[in-house]
Formats: structure tokens, sequence, C-alpha cells
């Protein structure tokens, strides 16, 4: 029998699934006929209490998200955290530089009173997470990668060296000899350092490699004039729940 897999939307633009359907015809094929989709809300209206593998896409910031999330952890044999926001917080967490209440009223104005909201935070701070899907949005073929892995019972390869290694594999001249500041140094690689390849910088989506080399960072910024609070400017972006709880 094949596995029956359930797809979950919390905080998020739903860009994450978005990117599963946007696997090229015969990786989805192929996924199909791996795997049984039983609740996937923006393919379809059905949906399974009975599931063996749960992604969830966002991060949680309603209190009514708690149980919610911990019923999906009970049922799923295994649970996957499907980008940034899942991962690591991601963007959500901006907010958590405010008050709630600030956050609230900037957003819904004068209807503030009809909304709950709780400090963002990723999906391990509430349940136990087994495989993580980097990026804003994931890479495909990762998604892809670490599907086959759970299906093989193996565990998936995941890149844990700083994108700058991509990023001078792709043979891009380094940002900070333009005076632009980069994550790269202490984000984990994994997208083929694709922002830089476009032209951009790091802005650090799939969070921290395991054991970030701060110092180098530090130095890399004196070396090229640039301040330590440019850089954490930058962090914040996807990485403030690292930043606040540490
Ligand atoms: S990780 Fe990015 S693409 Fe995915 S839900 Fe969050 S903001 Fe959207
Ligand atoms: S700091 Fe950024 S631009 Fe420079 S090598 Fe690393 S990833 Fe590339
Ligand atoms: S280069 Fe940085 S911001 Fe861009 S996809 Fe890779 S990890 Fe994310």
């Amino acid at each position: 029998m094949k596995p029956k897999v359930a797809f979950f939307d919390f905080t998020g633009c739903e860009g994450c699934q978005l990117d599963v359907l946007n696997l090229d015809g015969e990786e989805l094929i192929d996924l199909l006929s791996a795997v049984d989709i039983v609740n996937f809300r923006e393919v379809k209206t059905e949906r399974e209490d009975d599931y063996d593998i749960a992604f969830i896409e966002g991060s949680i910031s309603r209190e009514s998200e708690i149980p919610r999330l911990q019923k999906i952890r009970e049922q799923a044999k295994v649970l996957v955290a499907l980008g940034a926001c899942a991962c690591i917080g991601g963007i959500n967490c901006l907010k958590n530089h405010l008050p709630m209440e600030e956050a609230l009223k900037i957003v819904y104005g004068k209807d503030a009173k009809y909304y709950d909201t709780i400090p963002a935070r990723p999906v391990d701070a509430v349940v136990s997470v087994d495989y993580y899907v980097r990026g804003c949005p994931p890479i495909t073929a990762e998604l892809l990668k670490v599907i086959k892995a759970l299906l093989l019972g193996k565990e998936p390869d995941i890149p844990n060296h700083p994108v700058c290694v991509e990023c001078k594999m792709a043979g891009n001249v380094c940002v900070f000899e333009r005076g632009m500041t980069c994550l790269g140094p202490v984000t984990r690689a994994g997208c083929d350092a694709i922002c830089v390849n476009s032209g951009r910088h790091c802005w650090g989506c799939r969070g921290l490699v395991d054991d970030p080399n701060i110092d180098s960072e530090k130095d890399i910024l004196k070396k090229y004039g640039l301040t330590v609070e440019q850089a954490v400017e930058k962090f914040k972006i996807y990485n403030t729940y690292a930043e606040v709880t540490k």
C-alpha cells in the first residue's frame, strides 16, 4: 500500500505548497505513483484524517494553531517542516519585534479586536520535526530528494556547509566587493546560491548552518568597512526567531 501523505498550511503565503505543484510533469507523476495525497487544500476538497507523512507549511502564529499542529503530530508517523516559515519561523517572526497588540493594530486597524496573534515560531518550537525542507520557497529538487529518502527510510543528504561554497563554485564575484552585505558565510547551502547568481545577495532563507562561523562573517564585514548592524538587519528578515531566542 502506498504511504498516505498530507499537506497542511499554517501561517504563510502558501508559496511552498505551490512549489510542490511546480514539480515538472514527470516528477509530479512519479510522486503521485509513489504516494497517496490525502490532504492538500490547494488541490483537492476531499480530506482524510488517516495519513502517514505530514508536510507542514507556515509558522505558528496563533494560539489556535498549537493544538491543531499537536493533533497532526500525534497522527503522523513522519512530520516534515516545509519552507522557511515552518523550518526557522521565517518572515512572520518580524512581528516578534513589536508588542503583539501593536502588530495586530498595524495589520487590522480598528478590527484588531476580532483577531488573535502570538509571537510567531517555527514548527519545532511546538512539536518534534523529523525532516526539514528549507528555503523560501524550497528548491523542488531538494523537496524530491527528501521525499525519496523518507520513502526509502534513508536520511536525506542536506548540505551543512555555507552558501559561499556553492557561490564560489558558480563563479560569482562576491557581493562584498560591490559594497553589499551577504549572509552566505553563515547560511546553509543547497540552493546553488541562486540569489547571488541572479545579481542579489543571500538573505539567509535556508537558516544557519549547524555551526555558523560568526567570527568569520564579522571579519569579512570589517574587511569591507561594513557594520555588524547592516548584516543583522538582513539576518532579521528570515532569522528573527533565532535572533530573539538565542
Ligand atoms: S517559506 Fe516563503 S514561500 Fe513558503 S510559506 Fe513562507 S513565505 Fe511563503
Ligand atoms: S558572501 Fe555572498 S556573495 Fe560572497 S561568496 Fe559568500 S555567498 Fe557569495
Ligand atoms: S541564496 Fe540565500 S536567500 Fe537565496 S535561496 Fe539561497 S539561502 Fe535563500
